[in-house]
């Protein structure tokens, strides 16, 4: 029908964003899909339903614009999180992935700065420089760990206007001490994000840097309901900081930023939390299963407090992907060198997983 396409060449795109890449997990619909850290269990049917209930009452008032202060949800998630956190205490958005760029863009900005310790979530980087911020990486140990005196030599030394903190890391899955925390918010003049996305697949005694937050007016904590809580479809990510913190987020977000549809599904599936979270007990033994295994076929499976596992040894990372794609698995191939990443699935598909995988390993060899 008459289309004419140009190349991005063509576009007056801006300078810094010439180049490059959006985030890009393939997204392939094979029967096994462990490539984006996804709870792979579905929502009970009885929560489903309590949701659609609500969603149904949502959508009669949908004529309306929703409460642009989202203060049922936002009651909710302080419930959640406990810490004695109150709702002014809470922000929300579209995924924490939305979470962080409002940060950014109240925090970063042109002419400044933000660091993370790579590698580390792909996403931080590419949010930065859409805010028209300069991306600085700071290292990791050899077996990707960070360690407090190190984490803040680095914070001191470029100053950052923003950290990002994961715990534990995306994609290495390497747990992260309070106390590297703690280090470097002292070292550090700005904001410290610290991305708790898998914090509930940590061990039950894990602390969270909620913990932390009193007295640290510059410390924030993200949060999201993609993960453990099994909702990455409906997209609500949130985070917890003090509500001087929370007010400058308004500065910056786009008005009923959250739907009326979003903020009903999302206040319902809470009411559930218990049951959403049940089958976290059970991805950490099929996490522990893959790691067990992967050892014992002679790769190098990193530790991992999330619901996904780093593994070393792979020669050929591509071949292997597509070995595993062939076969219906989708795994991740995150650019490490030698190395891929699985999510933990249900037993049958880490099952299949590992299975694929001994496959692979003895056409190989
Ligand atoms: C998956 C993930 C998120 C969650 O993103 P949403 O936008 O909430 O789906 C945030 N941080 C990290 C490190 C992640 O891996």
């Amino acid at each position: 029908m008459g289309r004419v396409t140009v190349s991005l060449d063509d576009l007056p795109l801006r300078d810094d964003l010439r180049g490059q890449k959006p985030y890009g997990a393939p997204q392939a619909p094979l029967p096994i899909a462990l490539n984006v850290n996804e709870n792979t269990h579905p929502v009970p049917d009885d929560v489903a339903a309590d949701i659609v209930d609500s969603v149904a009452k949502a959508v009669t008032g949908l004529n309306r614009y929703p409460d642009r202060e989202f203060s049922e949800l936002r009651e909710a998630l302080a419930d959640y999180l406990g810490h004695g956190l109150d709702a002014d205490q809470i922000w929300a958005a579209n995924g924490s992935n939305e979470v962080l760029q409002h940060i950014l863009q109240a925090f970063a900005g042109p002419g400044r700065t933000a660091m993370g310790f790579a590698p580390t979530y792909s996403m931080y980087s590419l949010l930065t420089r859409g805010v028209g911020s300069e991306w600085i990486a700071a290292t990791r140990g050899s077996r990707f760990e960070i360690t407090a005196d190190d984490a803040a030599r680095q914070v001191r030394e470029a100053d950052p206007d923003v950290v990002f903190l994961c715990a534990p890391n995306n994609p290495t899955g390497t747990p992260l001490a309070l106390e590297v925390v703690e280090a470097v918010y002292e070292a550090s003049h700005g904001i410290v994000i610290v991305d708790e996305a898998y914090h509930e697949f940590a061990p039950a005694d894990t602390p969270s840097a909620l913990s932390l937050l009193p007295g640290r007016e510059r410390l924030v904590v993200s949060r999201t309901m993609s993960k453990a809580f099994a909702f990455a479809g409906a997209r609500v990510g949130y985070l917890a900081a003090d509500p001087a913190f929370v007010d400058a987020l308004r500065l910056v977000r786009l008005p009923y930023h959250l739907s009326a549809i979003t903020q009903a599904a999302a206040t319902a599936a809470l009411r559930h939390s218990a049951e959403m979270l049940r089958t976290v007990s059970d991805i950490v033994e099929q996490r522990d299963r893959i790691s067990g295994t992967l050892d014992a076929l002679g790769y190098d499976p990193y530790p991992s407090g999330s619901n996904f596992v780093l593994f070393g040894g792979v020669d050929d990372p591509h071949d292997t992907w597509k070995r595993l794609y062939d076969r219906g698995v989708l795994v991740r191939d995150i650019g490490i060198p030698g190395h891929l990443r699985v999510s933990a699935g249900t037993a049958e598909e880490t099952t299949a997983f590992l299975d694929a995988l001994a496959a692979i390993r003895s056409e190989r060899s």
